[in-house]
């Protein structure tokens, strides 16, 4: 279908449609390897799902509302983190993590380094794209080759981005079909459905303690229906916040089944497990509820990342790498391994 002496050249221009975790490693990554990148982004800032929320006043500070933590297993990991985000930007949460056993009641869980952005999540994909060129405000709405083989990207209001000699897909895998979809690429997108798990919700609730809650612990999973996660959030590292800062992420479950519940009425019924679950009697004064339609990959798929060299066209996420924030790094840092080793780009390490 293209010229095949024009689509087996080195790649130069590369289109990254997303700045989550995995865009932008993958971005960094080519870009040490002289590679050009752009990255378009729908929403206003990088960061994706490692995401944190500005707070009301008068309380103020943020939570993190997205990834609540991150392993770092991978030593390759630390050293991109260290030396793109640099040391400052993340920090260890210690304390006191239980999980509710059916039977044997609360445990503690399994130690663990568990690591945070500082003083907010997002303070890590902020630091990395930092050098990159990222248009934030921009969705891709349609992928389309021009004569000479090259990519096209057009946004939903029409605008076009010409010449990328190949493009990356970052977004969780409901939204890379739809975009696959739009852009009459159905086989690939059909493929994709195949091979992706479905990508669970999660409501999320804040709640400020302007006085503090009184507890003994940082975090709990509790054994609940509804809720999957409750958090004391300013007890991470960094944070200066006035009184205390709660996260509850409710059972993804739940939140399949409750995504289009009004978000008072999640409040209520969360605000009520959160109460039974934990103990904690004292009053909160402010709260938010957000919800997220794609939160974390029912099952762990991991091919890793997926690479349509006649088509020059890759996808990345950490939902091919059994989810999670070092998931999503171990995807697009295998994507950038791979194109390397297939002499598609120079070799960047
Ligand atoms: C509630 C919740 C709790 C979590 N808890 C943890 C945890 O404790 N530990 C952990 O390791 N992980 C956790 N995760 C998962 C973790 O956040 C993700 O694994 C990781 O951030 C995914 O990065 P990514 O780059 O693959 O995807 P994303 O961060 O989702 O990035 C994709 C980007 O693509 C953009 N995009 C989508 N469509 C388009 C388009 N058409 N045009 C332009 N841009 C587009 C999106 O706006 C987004 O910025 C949690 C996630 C959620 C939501």
């Amino acid at each position: 279908m293209f010229d095949s002496h024009k689509t087996q050249s080195v790649i130069r221009r590369v289109a990254i449609v997303g700045s989550g975790l995995a865009g932008l490693v993958t971005a960094t990554r080519l870009r040490a390897a002289g590679v050009e990148v752009t990255l378009f982004e729908k929403s206003r800032g990088p960061g994706g799902r490692m995401a944190a929320k500005r707070l009301p006043e008068p309380a103020g500070g943020s939570a993190d509302i997205g990834a609540q933590y991150f392993t770092i297993r991978n030593p390759e990991f630390r050293q991109f983190l260290d030396q793109y985000a640099g040391p400052s930007a993340y920090g260890e949460w210690n304390g006191v993590f239980r999980y509710q056993d059916s039977e044997q009641g609360w445990q503690d869980m399994r130690s663990a380094q568990r690591y945070v952005g500082i003083p907010r999540m997002s303070a890590i994909t902020r630091a990395i794209s930092r050098d990159l060129d990222v248009r934030s405000g921009i969705r891709i709405a349609r992928l389309k080759r021009d004569s000479d083989g090259l990519w096209q990207l057009r946004d939903t209001d029409g605008k076009v981005y010409e010449r990328f000699d190949a493009v990356v897909l970052t977004p969780p895998p409901a939204q890379t079909v739809e975009l696959l979809s739009g852009s009459g690429l159905a086989e690939l997108a059909g493929d994709l459905n195949i091979r992706v798990s479905h990508m669970q919700a999660c409501w999320t609730v804040v709640l400020h303690f302007p006085e503090g809650a009184g507890a003994t612990f940082q975090a709990l999973m509790p054994d609940s229906r509804r809720l999957h996660w409750i958090a004391n959030n300013s007890s991470k590292p960094g944070r200066d916040d006035e009184g205390e800062w709660w996260v509850l992420h409710a059972d993804p479950d739940w939140s399949d089944a409750h995504t289009d519940t009004a978000p008072e009425q999640v409040r209520e019924e969360l605000l009520e497990e959160f109460r039974a679950c934990s103990g904690i009697t004292a009053l909160h004064r402010e709260s938010l509820v957000h919800r997220w339609l794609y939160a974390r990959p029912r099952a762990r798929t991991t091919p890793g990342h997926l690479w349509f060299r006649d088509s020059r066209l890759a996808i990345a996420g950490d939902w091919l790498e059994g989810g999670r924030v070092e998931g999503a790094y171990n995807s697009a840092s295998g994507l950038v391994g791979r194109l390397e080793s297939e002499g598609l780009i120079p070799t960047s390490r």
